[in-house]
């Protein structure tokens, strides 16, 4: 089904195109017709869907419809949890608004970092508003902006605003609101907060579930290798090199790991940068645009960078520390494999970590082989030595043991009795 065939005027359908969209994805075939239409929508949707254009390109439609003369009025305001975020859908709206005969004017504005020239931005007013809530209500404040207009709402990723602890904020904004628009509810879980969430806020909403189905499933390559966690740098400049991986965000479990992984890597001739909260704003910036122009290699980010970013054609994403839950290693390893586009998603497991890998696996109904690298091999590997008989937990489906595995599971088990064997003399 053509762009052309959902109601967009031809300069959107146009600015799809310009944009590289060939055909609507699913969430945008189905919500962009019930958007034009002026229906409030219940959107269950991941970041990688396609779904800032789903509620992006019918905006703009009505946007252009309801252009009025005389003073700008913010119209259509979008609240999201991060400033990344916010900047994504700023650039997105403005880059498929360029090509309307009169674009209307984007107002991004978010926390941490100075609101003077957000507030200049604000001067002579806005048509759309991107903002956080929090630095909202700072501007609303110091009326800097007026709410009462806005014939449209997006709340996107609603999950992560509750996450945050938005809703304080969040209810504070919708209060300055006028009651009669349209509401736009994106979210990739529905935890019981934001379904009363959505369920206050829409009326009769129209409902586009994108389950991830063999058909619209980014095409991610998840692989999992076994290492020792002192090799982990080694084998991860290995891995870059070998791959030829243009791009790479690699996780780590804290800020001073990102500066420390960076580093080791910088120092070994890769342009590695740190990315993560203890940077000042305008440096996760620069550092966020220079991985776009290709300036860096690797970037290597805490769980900051987990959701939200969208830097197209990331080929690879390499987990040097694990995520603490199952979500999060899916927001991680949705850094790739966007739009279609295929990815791949790298796993460190050391044998300390063997057992809560195994249970981000069960989560997620996964069952990865734990390769070996040679000459990365691990010293110890608890995947080899775990009992497989009816009491143990059955190994890892998927990997057989080679013979050289067994004989070291062997003289491990031959070890670990003879360790025990003086303790019961003792
Ligand atoms: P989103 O879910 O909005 O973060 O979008 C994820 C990525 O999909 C972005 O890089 C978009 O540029 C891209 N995208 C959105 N819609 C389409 C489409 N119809 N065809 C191809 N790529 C798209």
């Amino acid at each position: 089904m053509p762009f052309a065939t959902l109601g967009l005027s031809p300069a959107l359908v146009h600015a799809a195109a310009q944009a590289g969209f060939a055909t609507p994805t699913p969430i945008q075939a189905e919500a962009i017709p019930a958007v034009l239409q002026g229906c409030d929508l219940l959107g269950a949707a991941q970041t990688g869907s396609g779904k800032t254009a789903a509620f992006a390109l019918p905006l703009l439609h009505q946007l252009q419809l309801s252009a009025a003369g005389g003073p700008r009025r913010v119209r259509a305001l979008v609240l999201v949890p991060t400033r990344e975020l916010a900047a994504q859908v700023g650039e997105v709206l403005r880059s498929l608004a360029q090509h309307l005969p009169s674009p209307p004017k984007v107002a991004v504005v978010f926390g941490g970092v100075s609101i003077n020239p957000q507030m200049l931005g604000l001067r002579g007013g806005a048509d759309i508003v991107v903002a956080t809530p929090g630095r909202l209500l700072d501007l609303a404040e110091r009326n800097a902006v007026r709410l009462s207009a806005v014939a449209h709402l997006v709340l996107d990723e609603a999950d992560r605003l509750l996450d945050l602890g938005f809703s304080e904020e969040l209810a504070r904004v919708l209060a300055l609101l006028p009651k009669r628009r349209q509401n736009l509810f994106f979210s990739a879980t529905f935890p019981p907060a934001v379904q009363a969430l959505a369920d206050g806020l829409l009326k009769q909403p129209v409902r586009v579930e994108v389950p991830q189905t063999a058909g619209n499933e980014p095409a991610i390559e998840q692989r999992a290798i076994a290492v020792d966690a002192a090799r982990r740098t080694q084998l991860l400049r290995h891995l870059v090199k070998e791959y030829g991986w243009s791009r790479v965000l690699v996780f780590v479990a804290t800020q001073y790991a990102a500066e420390h992984v960076a580093e080791k890597l910088y120092k070994a001739g890769i342009y590695a940068t740190p990315f993560h909260g203890g940077l000042s704003q305008g440096a996760r910036n620069q550092v966020l645009q220079e991985f776009k122009d290709e300036r860096w290699q690797v970037v290597v980010t805490t769980d900051l960078a987990a959701r939200g970013i969208d830097i197209a054609q990331l080929p690879a994403v390499v987990n040097y520390d694990l995520p603490r839950s199952a979500v999060d290693y899916v927001h991680r390893i949705g850094r790739t494999g966007r739009a279609g586009e295929s990815g791949i998603a790298v796993s460190f497991v050391t044998p300390d970590a063997e057992a809560h890998f195994r249970l981000i696996e069960k989560r997620q109904h996964l069952s990865l082989p734990r390769e070996h690298i040679a000459g990365f091999e691990p010293a110890e590997d608890p995947a080899v030595a775990l009992p497989t008989g009816p009491q143990g937990t059955g190994g890892i489906k998927g990997k057989r043991p080679s013979k050289k595995d067994k004989l070291r599971a062997a003289a491990a088990q031959a070890a670990a009795a003879s360790a025990s064997a003086p303790k019961k003399g003792l």
